[in-house]
């Protein structure tokens, strides 16, 4: 008799473009004939409580080896994880993505803030009726769409339909209905709302910086006259405008919770409080209030530099008559000019443009060869500043290839650590060379920054150099 093993039961089912892990799940659990749910998910997860209608579901690992699909693949194409990558940083992001990578998820809604941000982590799934009724015909069964359960999509833009939302519990497996509503008039802000979602999708931001996203959308608001003269956000004016915009869209539930009460007042803390990663639905509607669409947000956004940059005020204008004056061959760099001017060398940037003002501009894109030699100096150690001088470009361009290269800023990590350890472990030897009857104490006091640091990050060898402990009983003799 033929005998299954474990892998013959891997299933080649293919995922669908744009389908959710949970969709694909759902399709293998009901259309291979299992007697359960609970069987269906024994035995293809290999356990019944994984949190399968999950945001941040805990399957990736599971599901990679059922499907033979990169797990990154998985994570990008098949969940909602990227929208994400627009508002927070590189770090932040690679360790979402790591979490979802082991499949260990639980602090995920602390990393990504999702309950300060009233996101719920089992939102109800949404489809569209036009779109299952299609999926049906071609391929014989509906899925749930990725696209359909971004934040902020409540449409689908292809059919001009409103989604049908979908309640599900944690461990529930259902699949999308073809319910369709009457026809209806769909408000512009829901359209907008949801092209900035899938402009995220497809366009993300890289490299986020908060400091540069603040600078950005205080330069839109002055634009937008929500700014004084001396540079105070004229908050209620902003906040009251922000929320009229929306007040066709107070019909949904997440956008309502979002809004009323003490809500909408998340943008009044924006402009002060770096701390806080906000949801991307909070950010979408921040910026779909300020911004034509998500690409006229990107172009404005790629304009600002990660330096903060201060507002139009009295100090600002004097450096504007100031840079009108600027000559490269008589005053030396931009930047060291707007550094004798105490503003930023973006302001000094941006007027010297705005005036016709001749500057030298650095090259801020480079290519082949160039690059590969910038990737070599940064593996060989060199700082970005001179690395930036040598190339006659600018730092961020290098800072730029340095962030496309994880390994080389590991590699840098560690060159730094290991120069550290050698002159704190140096510190310490030459003080022992000087004393050998020193107790740790005295060590410790005589060296403390070296102590501390060799302490915390090299003990083993520490206490391999130090006298031993006094013994306790003798410690009240020194
Ligand atoms: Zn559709």
């Amino acid at each position: 008799m033929l005998k299954l093993s474990n892998t013959t039961l891997t299933f080649h089912l293919p995922l669908m473009p744009d389908e959710t892990l949970y969709s694909w799940l759902g399709r293998c659990a009901y259309g291979k004939g299992y007697p359960s749910l609970r069987a269906a998910m024994q035995v293809l997860l290999g356990s019944e409580h994984k949190q399968l209608s999950s945001l941040f579901c805990n399957v990736v690992p599971e599901l990679s080896k059922l499907t033979l699909i990169n797990r990154c693949v998985l994570i990008e194409d098949h969940t909602i994880l990227p929208i994400f990558r627009s508002f927070i940083t590189d770090g932040l992001y690679q360790a979402a993505q790591t979490a979802m990578l082991s499949g260990e998820t639980d602090g995920l809604s602390k990393l990504l803030s999702t309950t300060a941000n009233r996101m719920k982590l089992n939102p109800p799934l949404r489809y569209c009726p036009h779109c299952s009724a299609l999926d049906e015909i071609k391929f014989g069964f509906p899925y749930w769409r990725v696209e359909h359960q971004l934040p902020g999509v409540y449409l689908c833009l292809k059919h001009q339909q409103t989604l049908q939302e979908v309640d599900v519990a944690r461990r529930d497996l259902v699949m999308p209905g073809c319910i369709t509503s009457d026809a209806e008039t769909i408000p512009v802000e829901l359209q907008k709302l949801a092209q900035f979602s899938l402009g995220a999708r497809h366009q993300p931001l890289s490299h986020f910086d908060h400091h540069r996203y603040q600078n950005c959308i205080r330069e839109r608001l002055r634009q937008k006259e929500y700014v004084t003269a001396s540079g105070r956000v004229r908050q209620s004016k902003w906040q009251q405008s922000f929320l009229t915009f929306w007040q066709p869209l107070l019909h949904i539930t997440e956008i309502s919770d979002l809004l009323q009460n003490e809500a909408g007042l998340y943008i009044q803390s924006f402009c002060y409080d770096e701390s806080k990663t906000l949801s991307p639905l909070k950010h979408f509607l921040l910026l779909a209030h300020l911004f034509e669409s998500w690409n006229s947000f990107t172009a404005f956004y790629a304009q600002f530099d990660s330096v903060p940059v201060k507002t139009e005020s009295a100090s600002v204008k004097a450096c504007s008559i100031q840079v009108s004056e600027y000559k490269p061959e008589q005053h030396g760099s931009l930047r060291s000019f707007a550094r004798r001017l105490n503003c930023s060398v973006i302001t000094a940037k941006k007027l010297a443009l705005q005036q016709g003002v001749q500057i030298d501009r650095r090259p801020q894109t480079l290519f082949g060869a160039e690059r590969d030699l910038i990737t070599q100096l940064l593996s060989d150690g060199l700082s970005t500043a001179k690395i930036a001088s040598k190339m006659l470009c600018s730092i961020a361009a290098v800072e730029q290839i340095l962030a496309q290269n994880p390994d080389i800023v590991q590699q840098r990590r560690e060159r730094r650590v290991s120069v550290t350890r050698q002159k704190h472990r140096d510190a310490i030897k030459k003080l022992l060379t000087i004393k050998s009857t020193w107790r740790r104490t005295d060590v410790q006091k005589a060296a403390r920054t070296a102590y501390t640091w060799l302490y915390k990050n090299d003990s083993e060898w520490l206490y391999q150099q130090l006298p031993a402990e006094t013994p306790r009983e003798q410690r009240w003799l020194h």
